[in-house]
């Protein structure tokens, strides 16, 4: 699973408190593509919460 956050990301921070092993927010949300593998449960969790779309799974 490759995860991307696009440039739609207003910095609202679900997908920290869903995910917090693999978003972290400051300016705009990044992933930590290392902790996806083990986490790939609360990542498709936190895509369907964000509210502009902006987490992209391949
Ligand atoms: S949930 Fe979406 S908009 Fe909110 S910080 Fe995460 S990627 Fe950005």
């Amino acid at each position: 699973m490759d995860v991307k956050v696009n440039e739609s990301c207003i910095a609202c921070g679900a997908c920290e408190s869903i995910c917090e092993a693999v978003f972290s927010v400051e300016d705009v949300a990044k992933v930590n593509a290392s902790a996806v593998a083990a986490n790939e449960d609360c990542v498709k969790e936190a895509a369907d919460a964000c509210p502009v779309g902006a987490i992209e799974i391949e």
